[in-house]
């Protein structure tokens, strides 16, 4: 007797769908709306810009301490200055679908607005014309396009202990609001590093005495040294406020004399 049921559910099913898939293919054969429509999914289609909206990172840590470390702030900033013309490329193609995505939907509400005698199209078949506008409707929100319109980054961090004991992971999500503002820092800090402040604040004691043992503890100029009573500056050859960076091709020794008067000036030939 189930069988018997089951079997009666399955065939009335199988009638449905192929009532439904006959009365789908005649609107699809005869309607002038969905034909205009996917006249524009091809026409529109090639103008939507495609990548992957969901970029996934994977961080295994080589200890337990690495892992509880981890600073997912440092590891995303890292990771959007990297990769940060990729994803400022991404965000201008969403901007970009967005765009144009409005534009097609304006375009599809305008292609509803084409009027046809609905009636003689349903005349000779089973189909009633508000059946016809249904499945209209359905087929365009089933095959309407949907380009990537969003961003997301994953980052999945994880340790396996040795011998695969113990499994740690966390998952650490942004969008493209979060994305947004990485971006924003990254090229802020990017900013910083081009700055004055930044480039006086690389000078470190260790750095000066490397260009000192470098220069042998004389002046670049007239070679005087402090036996000679003098006192000994490490000097930007290019001035910092000149773009000049703090890096060791950049540094000479100069005793206190031929440091004097210098002020700013630069010589891009060699020493003043
Ligand atoms: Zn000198």
């Amino acid at each position: 007797m189930d069988f018997v049921v089951l079997i009666s559910i399955i065939f009335v099913l199988a009638v449905l769908f192929l009532i439904n898939h006959i009365c789908v293919q005649f609107v699809k054969e005869k309607s002038i709306y969905l034909k205009e429509f996917y006249k524009l999914n091809g026409q529109i289609k090639a103008k939507f810009n495609i990548f992957q909206m969901k970029q996934n990172y994977h961080k295994s840590c080589n200890s337990k301490q690495q892992f509880d470390n981890f600073s997912q702030q440092n590891y995303i900033m890292a990771l959007v200055d990297e990769n940060l013309d990729k994803y400022v490329d991404i965000l201008d193609k969403i901007k970009h679908n967005q765009q144009m995505f409005t534009g097609y939907l304006h375009q599809i509400h305008n292609l509803s607005k084409i009027n046809y005698d609905y009636k003689e199209l349903t005349k000779k078949s089973i189909i009633s014309v508000s059946l016809f506008k249904k499945i209209e409707l359905n087929q365009i929100e089933k095959d309407k396009l949907k380009p990537p319109m969003e961003l997301y980054i994953e980052v999945f961090v994880s340790y396996i202990s040795p011998q695969g004991r113990n499994r740690y992971s966390k998952k650490y999500s942004y969008t493209e609001k979060n994305i947004k503002y990485y971006i924003d820092e990254c090229l802020k800090s990017r900013e910083y590093k081009q700055s004055v402040k930044y480039q006086r604040s690389l000078m470190t004691d260790k750095l000066r005495y490397q260009v000192l043992t470098r220069d042998k503890h004389r002046c670049t100029i007239c070679g005087a040294t402090q036996q000679d009573g003098v006192k000994l500056h490490v000097d930007h050859i290019c001035p910092v406020s000149k773009g000049g960076k703090t890096e060791l091709s950049n540094l000479r020794t100069l005793c206190d004399r031929c440091n004097l008067g210098k002020g700013a000036s630069y010589n891009p030939n060699g020493y003043n």
